[in-house]
């Protein structure tokens, strides 16, 4: 290597921007308490970046369709230096290898979902990816996990996630007591 290209070379981690970005996991079929372990292990994989914090593991009622299992999930932060798109790609691969289908029916049973709750501070708004997440605000089984791991969050409407939190109902929501 000449030496005037050398100055230009920095260690990737202080060369790389990174995000906060939290994500939602959720699983109806098959072990889904396995699958959102296994989901938590998979992003930690995922490159360039870092599982930081995972909430419990809870259970919750289906939305829509009620004539499928409960559904198992979680919430994790992660910090990346993926964009959002090449995130949400890594995701729908791991969704793929946890073998997960896409059917037709919206919120019907599934292995695992995952979504990205919360990128940074930023706004998205293209066809396939829409951030933050357009229904987390109204769904106990995403702010009650997101609260466990960041009960200081201020939500992007400017309320605390601790104001919400006190007043959302928990209807079928159960904190599952932590087997690791
Ligand atoms: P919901 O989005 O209401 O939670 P869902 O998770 O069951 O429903 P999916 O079938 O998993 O919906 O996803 C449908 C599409 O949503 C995906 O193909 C993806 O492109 C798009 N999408 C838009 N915004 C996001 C986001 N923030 N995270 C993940 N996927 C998203
Ligand atoms: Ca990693
Ligand atoms: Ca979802
Ligand atoms: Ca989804």
């Amino acid at each position: 290597m000449r030496l005037e290209s050398v100055s230009a070379v920095q260690p990737k981690e202080t060369q790389m921007h990174k995000e906060h970005v939290y994500i939602g996991v959720g699983s109806n079929l098959g072990d889904s308490q396995g699958k959102a372990r296994n989901a938590f292990d998979a992003i930690a994989k995922i490159e360039d970046t870092r599982l930081l914090k995972t909430s419990s593991l809870y259970s919750s009622k289906p939305m829509g369709p009620q004539d499928q299992p409960d559904y198992i999930n979680a919430v994790c932060l992660i910090d990346t230096a993926l964009k959002p798109h090449g995130l949400l790609k890594q995701l729908q691969r791991i969704e793929l290898e946890e073998g997960r289908e896409r059917k037709g029916e919206r919120w019907g049973p599934r292995t695992l979902d995952l979504d990205i709750l919360l990128y940074g501070s930023e706004t998205i708004d293209t066809a396939d990816l829409v951030v933050p997440h357009y229904g987390m605000a109204e769904r106990e089984f995403v702010m009650v996990p997101l609260f466990e791991i960041a009960p200081t969050m201020v939500m992007p409407d400017g309320k605390p996630i601790s104001q919400w939190v006190a007043n959302c109902s928990l209807d079928g929501l159960r904190r599952l007591r932590s087997s690791n």
